[in-house]
């Protein structure tokens, strides 16, 4: 017994009982169906890192590491459904767990979005510290920027905030400064602004 590869439904011979397609048909049914969700998950992809800059959340690299995982996990699978359904082998379960992958990007975005847009200015809580460093990482979507700062949760050295290119030429090592921090409205800490103290 093979399964159809567009519908997945079992069949013996070369035509689906479920949906009438050929096996060449059901592939490029298929390869059709691939392609057009690939392009949602590139899309959201570009959306994601976009949207974390708006209200980037404290702990956003080790968020955009995450993300990474998951974008070149997807891409891999991709590439092996296309690799398979082009061998005519079984791509049932795999082709589920693709499509679990694309939306990801698009509901991160939105979490984060709602996580800041949710949020009440009069929640912001403002930590004094230090500057310890600098990092500018030039990137295909608006670039990484990024003040070190001594951190004020515990178990955790320097907070990594996400400025903005006026705030990162503003400030330099050894400054005195106040972070402002909201609590985000789903729970995840996010970086208001930087001021100087
Ligand atoms: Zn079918």
């Amino acid at each position: 017994m093979k399964r159809c590869l567009d519908c997945g439904a079992e069949s013996a011979g070369d035509q689906c009982p479920s949906c009438g397609l050929t096996s060449a048909a059901a592939e490029v049914m298929f390869r059709r169906k691939l392609v057009r969700r690939t392009a949602v998950f590139l899309l959201g992809s570009l959306t994601f890192p976009y949207v974390s800059q708006i209200y980037p959340p404290l702990d956003l690299d080790l968020m955009l590491v995450f993300f990474g995982l998951i974008f070149f996990g997807a891409l891999a699978l991709a590439v092996i459904l296309e690799r398979r359904a082009r061998n005519r082998r079984q791509i049932e379960v795999l082709k589920h767990v693709y499509y679990g992958f694309v939306p990801l990007p698009w509901i991160l975005a939105a979490t984060l979005f709602a996580n800041g847009r949710l949020d009440s200015q009069k929640n912001v809580l403002f930590h004094p510290t230090t500057v310890e460093g600098r990092f500018n990482m030039k990137g295909i979507v608006r670039g990484s920027r990024r003040l070190l700062v001594r951190s004020w949760r515990a178990g955790q050295p320097v907070e990594r905030l996400a400025v903005d290119a006026d705030d990162f030429d503003r400030f330099r090592e050894g400054d005195s400064v106040v972070v402002g921090v909201e609590p985000g409205a789903l729970g995840i800490p996010w970086y208001y602004g930087v001021y100087r103290r």
